[in-house]
């Protein structure tokens, strides 16, 4: 297809997308790979990786995420700055719309990612960077030898609230249930730490605050009792949630919004792939990602191939 601008665009720059791209460019596919932020995707945000391969000692969250985008430059792959508005899809021919240009391509793979989930309870919106946060990397300096709460019980808040005790004084970590959902290693990690204390069975329910949020109101969920805690600010870890919106509709999601696959990383879209925390996979990690992304560019070659 001689009109077409690319063989394949890859939508998100995180480890998914830049695996893909690597793997894209080394099969010389005429590739572009658009990130509407900064390359590196969420990884960048974590502190501390050490369960990626082939570092014994861990690397950091943007030291790995430079790494990955440097190697897929390496061997030449394009990429583009700048925000999807559409994406739609013409039997073999795929555009995508940026602000004020249109790129066509035969395939696409979409890695844009997940984000943190909102609780969805009063205050959270008003204090969002005013007392509440989603990345300890970010704010964590901010409370030196301060009282925080963290909320979640998976690997994320159990991992970053341990990255909180490096500058709180305290850090309250509240759990729903009686039993955190985070990996064995990290839930020893937590229960040894003398800085973190556990509140079991119990949610949040507003945060309040006079200039910023000083206030979380929490309920037992056994006996509904409430009472306020008194902290300097809150980190909210409760899942995420995919970065699809912008789809609307071209692929089919399940009732979380995650894109459907195969195990070929086939959407419901010919020609279009899904890799990474955005699709509907049990594995939100990064060794995962980089696997959904190299079986993806095996697709993509194969599907070009067919149609020639
Ligand atoms: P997650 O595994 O989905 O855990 C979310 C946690 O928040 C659960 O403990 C859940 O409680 C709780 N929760 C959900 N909705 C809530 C609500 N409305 N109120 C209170 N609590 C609520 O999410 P995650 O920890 O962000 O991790 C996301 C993915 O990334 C996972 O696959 C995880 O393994 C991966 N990850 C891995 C690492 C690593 O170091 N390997 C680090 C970070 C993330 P329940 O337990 O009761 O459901």
């Amino acid at each position: 297809m001689n009109n077409i601008d690319y063989d394949l665009i890859i939508i998100g720059g995180g480890p998914a997308g830049l695996t893909a791209g690597l793997y894209a460019s080394r099969a010389r596919l005429k590739t572009l790979l658009i990130e509407k932020a900064v390359l590196g995707g969420q990884v960048i945000t974590t502190d501390w990786v050490e369960n990626y391969p082939g570092f014994p000692e861990g690397i950091s969250g943007y030291d790995l995420g430079q790494r990955m985008s440097e190697q897929a430059q390496r061997f030449g792959l394009q990429i583009k700055n700048d925000t999807i508005e559409t994406v739609t899809v013409d039997g073999d021919v795929k555009t995508v719309r940026l602000a004020g240009e249109d790129f066509s391509c035969q395939t696409i793979i979409i890695a844009t990612g997940a984000s943190p989930r909102k609780l969805g309870i009063p205050g959270e919106r008003n204090f969002f960077g005013k007392g509440i946060s989603t990345c300890a990397t970010c704010d964590a300096p901010f409370y030196k030898d301060k009282v925080v709460a963290a909320i979640g019980g998976g690997d994320t808040a159990v991992k970053e609230s341990l990255y909180l005790t490096r500058f709180a004084r305290k850090v309250y970590l509240i759990h729903r249930r009686d039993e955190l959902r985070a990996t064995r290693i990290l839930q020893e990690r937590v229960f040894e730490s003398d800085k973190v204390e556990m509140i079991w069975d119990t949610i949040a329910v507003r945060f309040a605050g006079l200039f910023g949020m000083d206030t979380v109101t929490l309920q037992n969920v056994k006996n509904g009792e409430e009472r306020d805690l008194k902290v300097d600010g809150c980190f909210v870890w409760v899942g995420v949630e995919p970065n699809t919106a912008f789809l609307d509709g071209v692929v089919a999601v399940d009732e979380k919004g995650f894109i459907i696959t195969n195990e070929k990383m086939e959407t419901s879209v010919p020609g279009v792939y899904a890799v990474g925390d955005a699709r509907n996979t049990s594995m939100r990690q990064i060794a995962a990602a980089v696997g959904d992304a190299a079986i993806a560019a095996g697709s993509v070659e194969a599907y070009l191939e067919h149609a020639g």
